[in-house]
């Protein structure tokens, strides 16, 4: 795989700027995949669970792993356990089957020993790093070996919790008169309103 590569392209248009970090998630969104025998998921037959919280280095992996996975934010099912780890695990929600892929320590040594953290390290931006200095660990981490950047782990079967039904109806708040999936609604003073309203004091 290389920056040509269409799923590199649509990685990019969501993400936003040149890194590393969703490119090791495209790889390991593709990886996982792999591993499980599943293609990227149209609609909700995938769960990927991702390891990474907030405000940590690499959190940009989660968006690659959407990208390949089609488990997406949009879609409710990605999950972060914020555990601060590079990991995901991908779930079947139809027959409960499950793999996790973990990055290696190698895979992640040489981004952090990397230029372009040190200027990430500095406050700098990602998008305002010179693209030529993180261009070949992009390139790297494209074309690396699977075995090099992850350990992949054996299939096992995971719980999956029973999803609701998806809701399509809608109330309009009779306080803020913003639309409100009905599930949602709140009755105060015998008026059915949005949570924030039914909040407010
Ligand atoms: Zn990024
Ligand atoms: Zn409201």
């Amino acid at each position: 795989m290389n920056t040509n590569d269409e799923l590199y392209k649509v990685g990019l248009a969501l993400h936003g700027h040149k890194c590393p970090a969703m490119p090791l998630g495209l790889r390991a969104g593709l990886a996982v995949m792999d591993a499980l025998g599943v293609a990227h998921a149209p609609d909700g037959q995938l769960t990927a669970l991702v390891e990474i919280d907030k405000n940590h280095c690499s959190t940009c992996f989660a968006d690659g792993v959407q990208v390949a996975t089609g488990c997406t934010f949009g879609k409710g099912n990605i999950r972060s356990l914020g555990y601060g780890k590079f990991a995901v695990t991908l779930i079947d929600n139809k027959t409960g089957r499950s793999v996790r892929v973990v990055a290696t320590p190698e895979a992640m040594r040489r981004s952090q020993e990397s230029e372009f953290i040190q200027y990430r390290k500095k406050g700098v931006p990602a998008s305002q790093v010179d693209p030529k200095i993180g261009a070949p660990l992009i390139d790297q981490v494209l074309a690396e070996q699977v075995d090099v950047l992850f350990k992949v782990e054996p299939i096992k079967q995971a719980q999956v919790p029973p999803m609701p039904p998806h809701a399509f109806d809608t109330i309009i708040c009779a306080d803020c008169g913003e639309v409100t999936v009905e599930r949602y609604a709140r009755v105060k003073d015998g008026k059915r309103v949005c949570i924030p309203c039914a909040d407010k004091a």
